[in-house]
């Protein structure tokens, strides 16, 4: 069979039912399975928290999508992370985290993992000399968001992975902004990659899920273990749901990616805007690591706007075929203040993001409709 990543987008995990030659899986709705005898169970399942076959065929499909050995589908990106923390890590460990991480990363970091005696720090990932420097001697994580939410910063994923290795550490890539149509972080070298499907792969802003990939398969019984433990499995239709995306993740990617850099282009050129994150734009300073990691660019963008933050919260009031709203990575745009926002978390500490900056999810309508409400929403 082709391993073409549109290929196995549609396919992997994904065999017609057995049961009715259904070409796509069945819902799997239901908590237990009859056994043939004590012990005798048909397919290998018992019960849904362990395993559920719609699950499966999800977590098989993300395990090929991201080169992996073993996937793991969750009820949310903040619960595949929380699995990850408690299987990595014990009291008196240390974690080092982006300085531009995702507030619910951050918060669950600073908030949640630090009460149960998990020690953290920042470092700008975005300069392996900085993740070097950031490393102790009980450092277990390296925790990378590339490209960064919302700032769009570029870690190197292979300088970073052979730093985290050197000192006895995992590598951790969130690749939620990415997905894996646009990059592969564990042919990188990373060791464990996250995914809020919540976004990309799920795509159509109706599901609300997260996993996690891992090359190591004893890496993944262990993961497998502590979800079963803990519980926050995705559920049936939940899984269902991020399948579906995925087969079309592949052509929205495209046009995300397309559609973004025009409007990263628009916005470069406009009086109002003061800076623009985009890493396919020839000025980024991580643009020639994206071109090296990535197939293309993505599809989120942000801009500073000139006049503060009152001007940027304008913007976005003023928008209208962007939608004002949290979550990204859906086929419409969306427009958000994240200082007030998806950040507002993070006020206060190293990861507060300026007060004028405006991100953009930018969705798969026509461009020229996009780039229309923009000019007029900039006033
Ligand atoms: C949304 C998001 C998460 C958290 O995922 P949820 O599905 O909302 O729990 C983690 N990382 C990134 C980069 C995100 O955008």
């Amino acid at each position: 069979m082709t391993e073409s990543f549109e290929t196995l987008a549609i396919h992997a995990g994904q065999e017609a039912d057995p049961a009715t030659g259904a070409v796509v899986p069945p819902i799997y709705q239901v908590s237990t399975y009859k056994q043939d005898g004590v012990g005798g169970l048909r397919g290998g399942y018992e019960y849904s928290r362990s395993a559920n076959p719609t699950r499966t065929a999800l977590e098989e499909n993300l395990a090929a999508l991201e080169g992996g050995r073993r996937g793991l589908a969750f009820a949310s990106g903040l619960a595949a992370e929380d699995c990850l923390l408690r299987t990595a890590l014990v009291p008196g460990d240390h974690v080092v985290i982006p300085d531009d991480a995702y507030g619910g990363t951050f918060r669950l970091f600073a908030k949640v993992a630090e009460r149960w005696g998990v020690e953290w720090s920042v470092a700008d990932t975005s300069d392996p000399a900085a993740v070097g420097a950031a490393l102790r001697d009980r450092t277990k994580l390296v925790w990378v968001e590339t490209p960064s939410n919302p700032l769009l910063g570029i870690t190197d994923i292979a300088a970073v992975a052979r730093i985290a290795h050197g000192a006895g550490a995992r590598l951790v890539v969130d690749n939620t902004f990415a997905s894996p149509y646009l990059q592969q972080p564990l042919a990188l070298g990373a060791d464990v990659v996250v995914h809020s499907t919540t976004k990309y792969m799920g795509g159509h802003s109706d599901v609300v899920g997260g996993a996690l990939v891992v090359g190591d398969p004893e890496l993944g019984e262990e993961l497998a273990f502590h979800q079963n433990s803990m519980g926050a499995v995705a559920g049936p239709f939940d899984a269902w749901l991020v399948l579906r995306g995925v087969k079309t993740l592949a052509v929205r990617m495209d046009r995300h990616c397309a559609n973004a850099s025009r409007v990263a282009q628009l916005l470069e050129a406009h009086s109002q805007v003061t800076e623009v994150f985009y890493p396919g734009l020839a000025g980024h300073p991580g643009h020639e690591v994206a071109a090296k990691q990535m197939r293309a660019f993505g599809g989120m963008v942000s801009f500073r706007v000139a006049g503060g933050e009152d001007a940027a919260v304008a913007v976005c009031d003023r928008a209208r075929l962007f939608t004002l709203g949290e979550s990204l990575g859906g086929v419409e745009s969306l427009i958000e203040h994240p200082g007030r926002m998806t950040h507002a978390s993070a006020a206060g500490s190293a990861l507060e993001v300026p007060d004028d900056l405006v991100r953009l999810s930018v969705g798969i309508e026509s461009q020229e409709d996009l780039l229309a409400d923009l000019t007029q929403a900039l006033g």
